[in-house]
């Protein structure tokens, strides 16, 4: 069923409502090129059916509280996936990003019904549960390339996946839309939506842990590539002679301050015991061992120059910092600072450093974003999937209006 006028003028207020956060009457009226009557009629209509709400913001200087307008978080939800070599975790979230759920489940990418076994655990989550929101769709982050988020083909060495069309297998199998995100590129969609994105239209997101990425936002879109590669950055050459890497090469980023590489020379070094794990070394480090914590301040100088180089090219706001590795960032960080800093250039160098908060769900949320972000975008990089999503939330828009 095709919208009317009323139905893209009221997808549009929650549009920019979600894209910016709350607002006030005149601010959207300005945005969107509507008359004050016609944003006081759809906003009141909007609010009368649940989809938005009043929140009174106190006054900076004195004078009267700011009446702004803000999504109703529950209007809608998204299931959020990332798939891991290992293990599969999961989010159901809000409009507004609040994680109201989460589940997590072994998983073993390499088997042959690998796919299979992914349909199993997502599709008992589709099921309409009593009083939910409507589920607009689920989006999955994998560690690799995609080379669009409807069609979702994927390639992922470290999953053993070549080409597979992970998307149309899940679009047949799931009663939902389904799109599929490399996992570092969902983060900086939540970025882009909930975080730093709100006030920057430029911004790197690095990632830190088992693997090393980073995600580019740039005028406030995620740049993918040509085939949906871009952000590689864990396979920037850092040593010619350095250790080999899982993509095959020497000495790559990743291979030298990756999660592994990391424990690796911790056990060289004495500091662990052969089954230590990441937790492992940060308890030693915080603990006061010196060659632990020396380890974690060189992986943090070896970062700080190659994230210099970044932002020398791409000419970033911000850098966002996030990933399991950032549990020991007060480690890191007396190593990164000095030489991020040291190899900018003048003008750049003065480029903020924001480390967010992680948790174990962070992940897992990416994938819901990329959901929750469709009907915010205009960029039409989710194609098929997104119509969808978008006449789901149209749906939502239209019950109880005859
Ligand atoms: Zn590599």
């Amino acid at each position: 069923m095709p919208l009317s006028r009323g139905d893209l003028t009221r997808s549009a207020v929650l549009a920019v409502l979600g894209a910016s956060g709350p607002l006030s009457r005149s601010r959207i009226a300005q945005v969107l090129d509507l008359s004050p009557a016609t944003v006081t009629q759809v906003t009141k209509d909007l609010i009368a059916r649940g989809m938005i709400t009043e929140v009174t913001q106190a006054p900076s200087r004195g004078g009267r509280p700011a009446v702004l307008l803000g999504l109703v978080g529950s209007a809608g939800r998204a299931l959020g996936a990332k798939v891991a070599a290992d293990h599969v975790a999961a989010v159901e979230a809000r409009l507004d990003g609040q994680v109201m759920r989460s589940w997590e489940w072994p998983f073993d990418a390499t088997a042959v019904d690998a796919i299979d076994q992914l349909i199993d655990i997502l599709l008992p989550l589709t099921e309409p549960g009593e009083g939910h929101a409507p589920l607009l769709g689920i989006g999955i982050g994998v560690p690799g390339a995609v080379d669009d988020q409807a069609t979702g083909i994927v390639n992922a060495p470290t999953l053993g996946w070549q080409n597979l069309p992970l998307g149309s297998r899940l679009q047949a199998a799931l009663p939902v839309p389904v799109l599929v995100e490399n996992d570092v590129n969902t983060l900086a969609v939540t970025e882009r939506l909930y975080g730093r994105g709100r006030e920057h239209r430029d911004f790197l997101v690095v990632t830190i842990g088992r693997g090393i990425g980073a995600g580019l936002v740039v005028d406030g879109s995620v740049y993918r590539g040509s085939t949906g590669g871009a952000g590689e950055f864990g396979h920037l050459p850092v040593s010619p002679e350095g250790p080999r890497c899982s993509c095959g090469n020497r000495g790559c980023l990743e291979a030298i301050i990756g999660q592994d590489a990391l424990l690796r020379r911790a056990r060289e070094e004495g500091v662990l015991g052969p089954d230590a794990t990441a937790a492992h070394l940060l308890g030693a480090a915080d603990g006061g061992d010196n060659t632990a914590r020396s380890l974690l301040a060189d992986a943090g100088a070896v970062l700080g120059r190659a994230v210099s180089g970044l932002v020398n090219v791409m000419d970033p706001e911000v850098v966002v910092v996030l990933g399991e590795g950032t549990r020991g960032w007060s480690h890191w960080r007396s190593g990164f600072e000095p030489h991020l800093r040291a190899h900018l250039l003048p003008a750049r160098r003065a480029v903020s450093v924001a480390v967010e908060t992680w948790d174990d769900s962070s992940w897992a949320l990416g994938g819901a974003a990329l959901v929750l972000a469709t009907p915010f975008d205009a960029t039409g990089l989710t194609g098929s999937q997104g119509e969808l999503v978008r006449a789901r939330l149209g749906e939502a828009l239209t019950q109880d209006t005859a």
